[in-house]
């Protein structure tokens, strides 16, 4: 299939930088459109493929425009599985990366299992297509956030390197993180 021009469909600059990288690296022939508004989209899906889906077609139908979406969760083991499709929203409606990442270590406080996986669900909507993708990225909470790069919990996801992804440029970040597997995974389907 053929796209020339899309809009990512975030107003997360963090998002939308890595997205721009993958996107320019992937060799398709895609303009990205940057100067278009929409009504902010409701997170209310169950599962990130449902709230990708869900902002992709919100915003298709808002700018007419192909629509790229980004739902991301971080899933943590001892946690069973939380914050998953609540990580935005961790410590409450309206909370920062910062007051995100001190809940998370206060709810893991004395735990070992630190194991935990970023997953990221990347859709696409157009004029009679949608294509889905995801990624995923395996790794541990760190004891405190190490690292000035990134964003969100990327100071207390650490690889099985040892290094945080906030101790990454965006490039090195890009190489393995669960958005840029989803990304390529879906561009893979374009020509
Ligand atoms: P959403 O995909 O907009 O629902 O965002 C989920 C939340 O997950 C964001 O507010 C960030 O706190 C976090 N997040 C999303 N992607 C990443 C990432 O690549 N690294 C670290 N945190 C992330």
């Amino acid at each position: 299939m053929r796209i020339e021009r899309l809009v990512v469909a975030s107003k997360n600059p963090d998002k939308i930088a890595e997205i721009t990288k993958v996107l320019g690296e992937s060799g398709l022939n895609i303009v990205l459109v940057d100067d278009l508004d929409w009504p902010d989209v409701e997170e209310s899906g169950a599962t990130l493929e449902e709230n990708a889906l869900k902002k992709a077609r919100e915003v298709f139908e808002a700018t007419g425009m192909p629509s790229l979406a980004d739902d991301t969760g971080l899933f943590v083991d001892a946690l069973g599985g939380l914050p998953g499709v609540n990580t935005a929203r961790f410590a409450g409606p309206n909370a920062t990366y910062d007051e995100n990442v001190v809940r998370l270590l206060e709810q893991l406080q004395g735990i070992q299992d630190r194991s935990a996986s970023f997953r990221t669900v990347i859709a696409l909507v157009g004029d009679a297509y949608e294509l889905v993708a995801e990624g995923v990225l395996k790794g541990q909470i760190a004891d405190a956030p190490r690292g000035n790069g990134g964003f969100g919990y990327d100071p207390v996801f650490e690889l099985v390197n040892g290094r945080t992804l906030a101790e990454l440029d965006l490039g090195e970040k890009n190489d393995v993180s669960h958005r840029a597997m989803a990304l390529r995974r879906l561009f893979a389907e374009l020509d």
